[in-house]
């Protein structure tokens, strides 16, 4: 019995080993790191449309995944071109070659000679990569191409700019839409007139041809065929939509807007062996700056119809389009096998805020553009400062000073000046606080490295208002200081715009405030506390997927927490 006793015993342990060796296998497999990351940029949403347009797919995901309820952009300025190459540099906008729509070229980086003033929407891609070269810091797409030899890293989205800022000195290729052309007649006659073809970063020679060669790609984008009513309807007229440029509309075959955008990313997915893919669903943005977005833009409103093809152009429909192609990527990682070892990051570039209370813009068809840039630049020349388009009565003050060389107005005011002197900077403060709507103004210190306030008032602010400005409100501005910076910057009130009728831009609480969430099944469902910035993005990403960097990043490397 005992000798027996013993056998059983011992095999009883052979079999407990064996189990623990099991356990460990499996334990270990399902902590693997994953080894592709999938970013998907919902642009310009709120962290409330999730439940407000039953957004299933975030929601699923904020529910499973490793998800920051108190996420904020962060820094400034909170604009699409600035945000995504923080979220692939892990650097703050200060360190990043560029921090505004417009920037001071004070070392003749582009070679347009000392101190050029570029808005930098309109650069070329090669401009990009020549600011990203002289900050001298990898991106996350080096970090990927060291760690995984031999995959592609893509960026795909609807505009230009931001698919050539985040691709630049990263990504292998960007994907974005072309300029509209009428140059193939069977195309110009089946698309009603001005269509867009796919082009990409560095250029359309580096889009594969599974896109360029497939007329699919090819959407509407003639404002005379159909601007969806917006061309003719105040607010949202100042920013109008061209044909299908943003919004899906009913050309079948030829979907548009957030649709188009899944549909390359799912060519690549299924074409590459990739390993980063950053995508930007950029309609949500588009029809927020149009009507200010989930706050105002109610069915009741606009007499929205649910049954129209007009829907299409407001946050109800748009919102929820934007999580359905979200639902079509996920499904693709799903049917391919990659959604174990793929982490899904679901984040924002910017809220927004709507201009209820003051708008201080023109209210005009087209205005849009003059409203956000005055002056002369290298990249645009003397084209917004065009005496057909006058910059609007409030700002008229400020863009008068013979010494203001270019300013950029949305939810804040920035001033860049010929003579940027103390003296100067001063005496341009003076004159940017009498702006109605701003409540605090800041100029440069010499050294360029701050910020200091020149004048804040806070009187009848309401309390929620104060104390978010009091929290972030210096944090926020010196996030932008470096030589090429604004030398005067001056913050506006909630619910206050000088550009588009929703907009972003500024330091409020409803423009700082993003949606962010990881997810892999690996990872354990966590609500984390901390109020994790853009910044923290990547250095987050690459601790999830176990890659050491080799350069100083601004940002938290946060542990999201393995099963
Ligand atoms: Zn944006």
């Amino acid at each position: 019995m005992r000798r027996s006793g013993v056998r059983l015993g011992a095999l009883v342990v052979v079999l407990l080993l064996l189990l623990v060796a099991a356990f460990a296998g499996t334990a270990r497999a399902a902590t693997a790191p994953p080894s592709k990351v999938l970013v998907v940029v919902m642009d310009q949403m709120h962290p409330e449309y999730a439940q407000q347009y039953n957004m299933t797919n975030v929601l699923w995901l904020e529910k499973h995944g490793a998800y920051f309820p108190k996420a904020y952009v962060g820094d400034m300025a909170s604009e699409t071109v600035v945000s995504h190459n923080v979220m692939v540099s892990g650097l703050l906008p200060k360190h990043m070659g560029w921090s505004d729509e417009a920037l001071r070229d004070t070392n003749d980086v582009l070679g347009g000679g000392a101190n050029g003033i570029y808005i930098t929407g309109d650069l070329s891609y090669s401009q990009f990569q020549a600011l990203v070269a002289a900050g001298d810091y990898p991106k996350l797409g080096t970090y990927l191409h060291a760690k995984y030899p031999g995959s592609i890293v893509a960026c795909v989205g609807e505009k230009s700019y931001q698919v050539r800022s985040m691709t630049a000195g990263s990504a292998d290729f960007g994907v974005f839409l072309g300029s509209a052309t009428n140059s193939n007649a069977q195309l110009a006659a089946l698309l009603g007139g001005k269509y867009r073809p796919p082009s990409g970063a560095p250029n359309t020679a580096a889009v594969p041809a599974y896109i360029t060669g497939d007329t699919r790609f090819t959407v509407n984008s003639d404002a005379d065929y159909n601007d969806y009513g917006t061309n003719d309807m105040s607010p949202a007229w100042i920013y109008p939509e061209d044909g299908d440029r943003m919004i899906p509309g009913n050309i079948t075959g030829h979907l548009g807007g957030d649709n188009w955008v899944a549909d390359a990313t799912i060519k690549i997915m299924q074409n590459e062996n990739w390993s980063g893919l950053f995508v930007n669903f950029g309609a949500i943005d588009k029809v927020g700056h149009m009507w200010g977005g989930g706050q105002v833009d109610t069915l009741k409103k606009y007499e929205w119809d649910p049954n129209s093809i007009y829907n299409m152009v407001h946050e109800p429909f748009i919102a929820k389009n934007a999580d359905v192609q979200l639902g079509r990527l996920i499904g693709e990682l799903k049917a391919t096998g990659q959604y174990d070892n793929t982490l899904i990051v679901v984040v924002a570039d910017h809220g927004s805020t709507a201009a209820t209370k003051n708008f201080f813009g023109t209210n005009a068809q087209g205005a849009g553009d003059y409203n956000w840039y005055h002056g002369d630049s290298l990249t645009d020349g003397n084209y917004y400062n065009d005496p057909l388009h006058p910059v609007a009565p409030a700002l008229n003050a400020l863009t008068d000073l013979t010494n203001v060389s270019f300013t950029y107005a949305s939810t804040a005011i920035e001033a860049w000046l010929t003579d940027f002197s103390m003296t100067q900077k001063l005496a341009a403060a003076t004159v940017m606080q009498a702006r109605p709507g701003v409540f605090a103004t800041y100029v440069k210190n010499d050294a360029g490295t701050a910020y200091t306030p020149t004048a804040v008032n806070t009187k009848g602010m309401p309390k929620a208002e104060r104390s978010w400005f009091r929290s972030h409100g210096q944090e926020l501005v010196d996030t932008m200081a470096w030589s090429g910076s604004a030398d005067v910057v001056g913050l506006l009130r909630d619910h206050t715009s000088y550009g588009a009728y929703g907009d972003h831009g500024g330091a409020q609480q409803d423009v700082q405030s993003i949606p962010m969430v990881f997810y892999n099944p690996g990872l354990k469902t966590v609500k984390y506390k901390s109020a994790a910035r853009l910044v923290d993005l990547m250095p987050t990403i690459m601790r999830t997927m176990g890659i050491d960097p080799t350069a100083n990043m601004d940002g938290k490397a946060y542990y999201l927490k393995t099963k």
